[in-house]
């Protein structure tokens, strides 16, 4: 496949990564993006990380990580070194977010939701001629980069040309908990990886994760977003709506399925997960996943 000019994918080992939160179980939604991401990177003699994106307590389910590490060894969608919890790297967030405070980089701000409802539902960035006036509540970046463009390996060019690229967003809750802009993009840059693969539902947060990896001066990675698996146009499968678990005791079947869901061709089911993936790694193509934001399944 021919690279662009910039693509640093070519010239140093590639890492990808699959980020679940233990929310609840892996439902065939999540398979796709870990099976995308695990094809991607094998196919191209990567390593493929776990990270946990556990910095969400109330929404977190007792046993979930477990379970979904469980239900990947099931699969054969075996990882490299160790897995790497969110919940253990608060300290670094908090110190990049100090650091963006010292620097008049980021601001506290207690507009109430009421009030940002008010102001449109986008955030115009008051607080910030209070720069440390306040000195509690959510920290917000001061968007200076302010991305909204950039080149994705499978969807294209995207270009968000909305707020929610521009505002000056919430890195850390006023309820102390880290935003998952910030997190992402610590952790992505902390496990050097080269591209992010994940689904559709993400595509347009990659613009304010680039305007954190400018404003901390991190080297940002790739992308590729995949098509996302949707009952309904508009609504796709999730912890949220109820999607079903995935069978850890079948796993043939369902593997099939997203690997058709992908685009790529079937493989044997006669031998291990083992032997299926290996087959699938080998008849990977990129090309084959269909560019579409959503595909609509059978519930
Ligand atoms: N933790 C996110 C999720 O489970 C994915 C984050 C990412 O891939 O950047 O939806």
């Amino acid at each position: 496949m021919l690279k662009p000019l910039n693509s640093n994918l070519s010239s140093q080992p590639y890492v990808g990564r699959f980020a679940p939160s233990p929310s609840g179980a892996l439902h065939f939604g999540s398979l796709i993006a870990a099976l995308g991401s695990y094809l991607r990177a094998r196919s191209l003699s990567g390593q493929w990380l776990i990270r946990i994106e556990d910095i969400d307590p109330p929404r977190e389910i007792k046993g979930a990580a477990d379970d979904i590490l469980r239900t990947l060894e099931a699969y054969g969608l075996e990882w490299d070194g160790a897995v790497l919890y969110q919940s253990k790297r608060t300290e670094a967030y908090q110190s990049h977010i100090d650091l963006l405070l010292a620097q008049d980089k980021a601001y506290f701000c207690q507009c109430s939701r009421k009030l940002i409802q008010s102001m449109g539902g986008i955030y115009d960035g008051r607080c910030h001629s209070l720069l440390r006036a306040h000195t509690f509540g959510a920290v917000r970046i001061v968007n200076t980069a302010q991305v909204q463009e950039f080149d994705d390996n499978l969807m294209g060019h995207i270009c968000v040309d909305t707020p929610f690229a521009t505002e000056d967003f919430i890195i850390k809750r006023s309820d102390g908990l880290y935003a998952y802009q910030l997190a992402v993009v610590l952790d992505d840059a902390y496990q050097g990886i080269t591209e992010v693969v994940r689904g559709c539902d993400l595509i347009e947060a990659s613009c304010r994760q680039l305007s954190l990896y400018q404003t901390f001066g991190l080297t940002a990675p790739e992308w590729l977003h995949l098509p996302l698996a949707c009952l309904t146009p508009g609504f796709k499968l999730s912890k949220q709506n109820h999607a079903q678990a995935i069978d850890k005791q079948h796993p043939q079947a369902s593997l099939n399925a997203a690997l058709a869901f992908l685009g790529q061709k079937r493989v044997e089911t006669s031998g291990s997960v083992a032997q299926m993936l290996e087959q699938a790694v080998a008849q990977f193509q990129l090309s084959a996943i269909p560019k579409q934001a959503e595909i609509l399944i059978e519930p």
